[in-house]
């Protein structure tokens, strides 16, 4: 079927590129799954005009009602290759679909790095958590800990320090640069270096056990190992990733690539929502303009 954009990706920075595109009236069709979303499950307290948490799966229906009647279609399923073919795409999902598209707009998020210890992934949500600039204000006064060895760890000790009352961090041998690690340490985060084991709790962690059999007790347990993505499925439309697994673009949202653009997670930090939609909106009108021959 040929269609002018392809959008890669149903989170928040595929389906605003899809109302912008959408409503600049070009054919438009976002292609991946809403429930793969990193906020689908999400309660998301930071975003502009949502004061109450507001769960993810409720913003992504309604933004997807939008794009619906912006007149954008939603095909619930993976991609599984695009390839460049000339001057334009060919996109196929794993349900056996073919789009020949003039634009792509990859917004395909990234996947956190997981710990893959026991009561990890029971827990996520309950107390479970890749993101303290999300999560921090949900932990006033209790004791977390937070796991990993690089900056984003570092951070995360330092953050947490200013909202939770006791901050554990887990780290065998600290890799960000010293004055991040000697901040934290300043902060009063106290540094363990045996690692996680598993994590308690039933309906909400109660502990985190390390491998020398020291249980801490705790409310919270912040998994800061960072991200990959799917970045790879660029490289047949021409595009190497960059070194750190992001895709490189212009003020444009677009890549090197004529007709490529990118948005969201995938082109980099910080992740949040507010960015990946800000992003969203620019990529999905940079690809209308590529479309209708605007420089
Ligand atoms: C637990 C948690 C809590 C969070 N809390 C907050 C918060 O409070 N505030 C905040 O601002 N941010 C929060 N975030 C971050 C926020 O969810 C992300 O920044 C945001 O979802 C990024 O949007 P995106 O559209 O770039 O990627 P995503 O939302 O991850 O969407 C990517 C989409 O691409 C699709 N996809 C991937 N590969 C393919 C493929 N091959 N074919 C088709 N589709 C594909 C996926 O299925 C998905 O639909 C949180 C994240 C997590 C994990």
């Amino acid at each position: 079927m040929e269609i002018d954009v392809v959008i890669i990706g149903a989170g928040p920075s595929g389906i605003q590129a899809a109302i912008h595109a959408a409503r600049r009236k070009v054919s438009t069709v976002i292609v991946g799954k809403p429930t793969n979303s990193a906020m689908y499950d999400a309660d998301i307290v930071n975003y502009f005009g949502i004061a109450e948490p507001v769960k993810g799966s409720v913003l992504l229906k309604a933004g997807l009602e939008q794009a619906k009647a912006s007149g954008a279609e939603l095909v619930e399923e993976n991609v599984i290759s695009a390839e460049r073919k000339g001057k334009t795409f060919l996109v196929s999902t794993e349900g056996g679909k073919e789009y020949t598209a003039k634009a792509v707009i990859v917004a395909t998020g990234i996947s956190r790095v997981k710990l893959g210890i026991p009561g990890e992934k029971e827990l996520v949500g309950k107390g479970v958590s890749y993101c303290s600039v999300c999560d921090c204000s949900f932990y006033k006064g209790k004791t977390v800990a937070v796991i990993g060895d690089e900056t984003e760890a570092a951070l995360s000790a330092e953050l947490m320090s200013k909202y939770a009352s006791h901050v554990y961090w887990i780290t065998e041998k600290p890799k960000a640069v010293k004055a991040l690690v000697e901040r934290a340490k300043l902060a009063g985060v106290v540094m363990k270096s045996s690692p996680p084991a598993e994590i308690r709790g039933d309906d909400k962690v109660t502990a985190l056990v390390l491998k020398d059999g020291t249980e801490l007790p705790l409310d919270g347990v912040f998994i800061e190992l960072g991200a990959k993505s799917a970045a790879d499925l660029v490289m047949d439309m021409d595009l190497m990733p960059e070194i750190d697994d992001t895709i490189k673009v212009d003020e444009r949202y677009a890549t090197k690539v004529p007709g490529l653009f990118a948005c969201g997670d995938v082109i980099g930090k910080p992740w949040q929502v507010a960015r990946a939609v800000g992003q969203g909106c620019m990529a999905g009108l940079s690809a209308a303009d590529f479309l209708k021959g605007v420089k």
